[in-house]
């Protein structure tokens, strides 16, 4: 399967502004520094694209692409990937916190042309968050598809150990990737076209993700930040 055009198609907040039609959508989600953007770019083979979403007035909006490819293994030649904003920034007000769960957690709710969601973590650590975004989706019936990105950081060794603690501690298995070395590019393609091909279950249930609070985003004061060893973050 070879990528025909991966374009930049619109920022939308709410329902009114998401792009018509019954394309099948794949959302990624990932804090801040996550290595989201890096790893969009390098699945799509396009240098720079999903800058896009981190140019001015964009970062907390849902930036959505349109991707169209070669007859995929499962019939598919076109997609869209929704690029949700980062979570989790420590920075951020409480009052864009506050609008920023609901409408993340709105998308996932109620776009029926989702097939499922990326949720992005770090090798080196899972996030409460991560976890937290995870049990909610999958209890909402949407897909799941769980990446554990950088993982040149660390030895072929430690790598291994890695992924099986972050496995263990989000309960489903975790596709270890690097957007540096283009490691699992193949295997990452293979688990995003399966879920392009899965049917939408969603179960809209109403409650929202974080038990002790109306978004799905923890408020700022509950946040744990802890710096990038790489410090970028
Ligand atoms: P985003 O905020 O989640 O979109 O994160 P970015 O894609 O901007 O990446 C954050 C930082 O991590 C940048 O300094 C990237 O160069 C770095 N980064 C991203 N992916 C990788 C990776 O696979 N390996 C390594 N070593 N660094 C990465």
């Amino acid at each position: 399967m070879k990528i025909l055009t991966a374009e930049f198609l619109t920022s939308a907040t709410q329902p009114s502004q998401f792009p018509a039609g019954d394309v099948p959508e794949i959302a990624f989600a990932g804090r801040s520094n996550v290595g989201k953007s890096s790893l969009l770019n390098a699945v799509l083979g396009r240098k720079g694209l999903a800058r896009v979403s981190q140019t001015p007035g964009r970062t907390r909006l849902l930036n959505f692409f349109r991707v169209t490819t070669t007859r995929g293994p499962q019939g598919q030649t076109e997609f869209r990937f929704v690029d949700l904003p980062g979570y989790g920034y420590a920075k951020v007000s409480k009052a864009v916190h506050e609008q920023w769960g609901p409408m993340i957690e709105g998308y996932i709710q109620g776009r029926r042309s989702l097939r499922g969601i990326v949720v992005l973590t770090d090798i080196r650590r899972g996030e409460e968050e991560e976890r937290q975004l995870i049990q909610w989706a999958t209890a909402l019936g949407t897909g799941v598809l769980v990446v554990a990105t950088k993982v040149d950081k660390l030895s072929r060794g430690n790598r291994l150990e890695a992924l099986r603690k972050l496995e263990a501690f989000f309960g489903m298995p975790v596709l270890g990737c690097s957007a540096t070395t283009g490691e699992s590019k193949d295997a990452l393609w293979t688990a995003i076209l399966a879920l392009l091909a899965s049917p939408r279950a969603n179960k809209r249930v109403t409650t929202s993700m974080s038990p002790s609070s109306d978004s799905l985003v923890p408020q700022a004061s509950r946040f744990s930040h802890l710096p990038d060893e790489d410090g970028t973050s």
